[in-house]
């Protein structure tokens, strides 16, 4: 503490205050200078080895080290040579048991020692004398007068301890013998003090003034200036003002405050964003100050205060805004005074400070991107350590767990407090629409990330370090649906993490920059959530928030970030699959040797954002079930296509898909697997064996695990109405019941079960005489490659299809039906009676949806009619049939007793029209900078 000095000065102040609190080397206080209202005109103190080596050679210094002042140290005055401290073996003055007997021996010192003083000790007048008898210490001040004025801050000091003089300092100025008289008067400089003081406007009282000899170092040397000591008092603001005003040119030097007030910034250090060890100290703003007297005051925005030494100010972490509550214990208070003015946990628990600061941060973003929204503008509780762990919430105010459970205190985790305030600004936001807990997750994770600039929520929220969540994966709308909130609310989050991502690439990543990623997606969250929408809704709600001219069909700013960010997770029209689709309706059981026209079109959804001009379609085929593939080309028309296949004669099963080629070389198929999962239309005539439509009951079809645990689902076989979920259609093909593996609800996912073979089977059907059956069903079959996963159909325990295989790891040539496929199969010298089966056996690898199965028919192949060319009706109108219909001939049983050829209820083509492009991207988690 070497720069404790009687008189303070600003540089001494300042190093004081940083070592009064340690860590806060930086900006822990900012000062407001306001011009003339400074610090008091005291003389900076400058020390030199040499010089102040030297200055123990003067004359009078050796003589007094050299009698009575032996031991004796000094720090000189470099300019007056004077020993402005000395200190050294006590000194014995005598009996000093009172003032006068102190101010005595005091001066006989003085006088054995006048080369010390510098000047006639008969020139010092004593100006305070007081006695400490804890420290059993008289202070004693004398003033030095020059002209008859005292000099300002000099003068000779001493302390006299248990009868001893211990220490003196000299400040007589001896090179100043005299000063002009004054050439202005007293109420001359008073007016000037007034006037060209810092408090001009306030009214002054209690005027006083008296001629001082002031040492003026500032114009770089030393003066020794005929002053005028204005004093006045002043209530607004308070003030009790000293002017020094030079006597002989009127000019006013220095103007100070003895009511000091202090202008600093209540900071507080916290966790820089979670328990990592990393902490930060920023400024806290809008606390609440209550004095002593009771008087309030409110920190600035920033956390600035101006605080009057008055009375002793004690800061709580409430505001205007935001109030915090310990739950477990008392409030934090923070007495606050010039050297102290930072919330640490020697003032309130951590997690108090830290959810003080967090939620002012995702205040600050609301503010700047949704100002209006009333979760930054009502007053808000947060309370913290409250009893339990591992969780928060909010239920109009914020909730923080206390640690335990393994879990860290979610007061102290910035992304938990975005997190929960992302709920109130949800729920705030909402004009319309619902507020759906899900989407609700996804929302306060993303406001998590757009704070935190990472995917990972909440690092250390778990005292090993570990995060909850992560939006970076790509959850995909239905098919991850699992009924729990948080982990649904991921298919939400991932899409706003997907689209930053898109964002930044097109506009860059520099947060600040208007246009930046980061600030547009801000602004879409920000915008997007008004009309409440659900998950699958947000699409277009953001879609909406972003147009800009009241019409959304010709695109918005970033309508195609947006299309591809939430099409990645399954929402909106790139969900799932690709803005390019091929319209095409599949071919229906044909007549024989009757050429069959196809047609269709290419459909771009998003022609702003993809570029897709028709160069080729061709339609490939196979009438030996895959082994051989034959083209078919089709005239092109602008994005329309029509061409026709040569008739195929009787008994022929054919297989198809489409293929749309670009000129830039894209190309796209219909169905999407192509010839790993084609169309299949039969040639011929056909007459119904068995038909089953599983509408009215299950066709009495049973099913059974055979091999894998027998857990719960392991044989998930149901004969109900399907969900969507995990690639399942969303509803029977005719109907409302099918069969399939775990169609979801309750506790299902929609997926079989990994390890396990379970198998559905027909009864027993009786199909008399015939050898040669024709096996048509409509699937919906999303299953692994078969490399890993087999689904398989079988006649009487014979395997007559399973699903593509790669030949070695890895495969991954999924099956995967966007569709009700007619599913065309021949069965033959099965035997009689059939039994059908339809089999699942999985790895424990990736689980798929599993099959689907509806409007099972076995039909005999009849005796072909050659001639039946004139009534094609093949032209795509009979949509969705199954049988034929297209012939009049009476063998062919349309089905209707079955049910199988009727339309399904929804328009057909729907389920069909868009085709996987972009290959789902799976991506680690990054942290952003910016
Ligand atoms: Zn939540």
């Amino acid at each position: 503490m070497h720069t404790v000095e009687v008189g303070v000065f600003m540089p001494s102040l300042l190093t004081l205050l940083a070592l009064a609190a340690p860590g806060l080397v930086s900006h822990a206080l900012a000062f407001a200078p306001t011009a003339g209202a400074g610090v008091a005109p005291n003389r900076t103190e400058v020390y030199h080895m040499p010089a102040q080596l030297r200055l123990r050679h003067t004359p009078a210094w050796e003589e007094f080290t050299q009698g009575e002042g032996a031991g004796w140290l000094a720090r000189f005055d470099e300019r007056e040579a004077t020993a402005r401290r000395a200190w050294g073996p006590g000194i014995p003055l005598g009996d000093v048991d009172h003032a006068d007997a102190v101010e005595a021996s005091l001066r006989t010192f003085l006088s054995r020692n006048a080369g010390i003083v510098g000047v006639d000790p008969d020139l010092l007048v004593l100006r305070n004398i007081g006695y400490s008898a804890t420290m059993d210490t008289w202070y004693v001040d004398f003033d030095r007068l020059i002209s008859g004025a005292p000099v300002w801050g000099g003068g000779v000091t001493a302390r006299v301890r248990g009868g001893e003089l211990v220490l003196f300092g000299v400040s007589t100025y001896p090179s100043v013998e005299s000063l002009p008289k004054p050439m202005f008067s007293a109420a001359d400089a008073e007016r000037v003090a007034q006037l060209q003081g810092p408090a001009a406007l306030a009214e002054h009282t209690g005027l006083v003034s008296k001629l001082v000899a002031l040492p003026w170092d500032r114009a770089g040397g030393l003066d020794v200036r005929l002053c005028w000591e204005v004093r006045s008092h002043t209530e607004s603001p308070i003030g009790n003002w000293v002017t020094h005003v030079d006597a002989a040119s009127g000019e006013r030097l220095n103007t100070y405050n003895e009511i000091s007030t202090f202008t600093g910034t209540i900071q507080g250090t916290t966790h820089t964003r979670t328990l990592d060890g990393d902490y930060t100290t920023s400024a806290f703003p809008l606390g609440k100050l209550t004095g002593a007297d009771g008087t309030t005051q409110y920190a600035s925005e920033a956390g600035v205060v101006t605080l009057s030494d008055s009375t002793t100010w004690t800061a709580t972490l409430s505001s205007s805004y935001l109030t915090v509550r310990n739950d477990s214990g008392a409030e934090g208070a923070l007495p606050v005074t010039s050297s102290s003015l930072t919330w640490t946990s020697a003032s309130a628990t951590q997690a108090e400070i830290d959810t003080y600061k967090f939620v002012f941060d995702v205040r600050a973003w609301a503010q700047e991107m949704a100002p209006d929204n009333g979760m930054g503008i009502d007053t808000l509780t947060a309370k913290v350590n409250v009893s339990g762990n591992c969780n928060a919430y909010y239920d109009g105010n914020l909730n923080f767990y206390d640690e335990g459970g393994g879990c860290n205190n979610t007061g102290e985790i910035a992304d938990v407090v975005y997190h929960e305030w992302g709920h109130g600004f949800h729920y705030y936001e909402l004009e319309a629409g619902v507020y759906d807990p899900s989407i609700s997750e996804g929302i306060a994770d993303t406001l998590s990330t757009l704070m935190t600039h990472d995917s990972r929520i909440g690092p250390y929220f778990y005292t090993s370090g570990g995060s909850i969540r992560d939006t970076s994966p790509d959850y995909v709308y239905p098919t991850d649906v699992t009924g729990e909130s948080h982990q649904d609310g991921l298919i939400f989050a991932g899409a706003m993490w997907d689209l930053w991502d898109e964002l930044n690439t097109t506009y860059g990543e520099t947060r600040a920059d208007s246009g930046s990623g980061w600030r547009t997606a801000s602004l879409l969250l920000a915008n997007g959530l008004h009309a409440g929408p659900t998950i699958p809704e947000s699409y277009d709600e953001f879609v909406l928030a972003d147009d800009d001219n009241n019409n959304t069909v010709d695109g918005t700013p970033h309508f195609c970030e947006i299309l591809e960010a939430f099409g990645r997770h399954g929402l909106g029209p790139g969900g799932t699959s690709s803005v390019i689709g091929i319209d095409h309706t599949p071919i229906p059981n044909q007549p024989s040797n009757t050429p069959i026209a196809f047609d269709g079109a290419v459909v771009n959804l998003a022609p702003g954002c993809t570029e897709f001009t028709l160069a080729d379609v061709v339609i490939h085929y196979s009438t030996d079930g895959g082994g051989t593939w034959l083209d078919a080309g089709g005239a092109l028309s602008g994005d329309a296509f029509t061409g026709d296949l040569a008739g195929f004669p009787g008994g022929t099963i054919v297989n198809y898909y489409v293929s749309a080629t670009a000129l830039d070389g894209t190309e796209v198929m219909l169905p999407s697997g192509g010839d790993i999962a084609p169309y299949t239309f039969y040639v011929g005539q056909l007459e119904e064996v068995w038909c089953a439509s599983f509408d009215d009951d299950d066709g009495g079809f049973t099913h059974e695990l055979l091999d894998g645990r027998e857990t719960e689902g392991a044989d998930d076989w149901i004969w109900d109405r399907p969900t969507g979920l995990a690639g399942d259609p969303s509803d029977a093909y005719t109907g409302r019941k099918i069969w399939g593996n775990d169609l979801g609800g309750g506790n299902f996912n929609g997926e079989y079960q990994a390890g396990i073979q379970n198998r559905l089977s027909s009864p027993a059907i009786d199909v008399g005489t015939n050898t040669e059956l024709i096996l048509q069903y409509r699937r919906w079959l999303s299953v692994e490659d078969g490399y890993y996963d087999q689904a398989r159909v079988l006649a009487n325990d014979g395997e007559v299809w399973s699903n593509h295989a790669t030949a070695e790891n890895p495969g991954n040539e999924q099956t995967e039906d966007h569709e009700w496929m007619l599913h065309t199969l021949r069965l033959s010298r099965a035997g009689n009676p059939i039994t059908l089966g339809w089999e699942i056996q999985s790895d424990q690898g990736m689980e798929f949806g599993g099959w689907n199965i509806d409007d099972v028919c076995l039909y005999a192949p009849a005796a072909d009619m050659p001639d039946d060319s004139g009534d094609s009706d093949s032209n795509g109108d009979s949509a969705g049939d199954g049988p034929t219909d297209s012939a009049d001939n009476s063998k062919i049983t349309v089905g209707h007793s079955c049910g199988c050829a009727s339309a399904p209820g929804v328009p057909w083509p729907a389920a069909g029209l868009f085709v996987a492009l972009l290959a789902t991207r799976r991506r680690q988690s990054v942290l952003r900078q910016g």
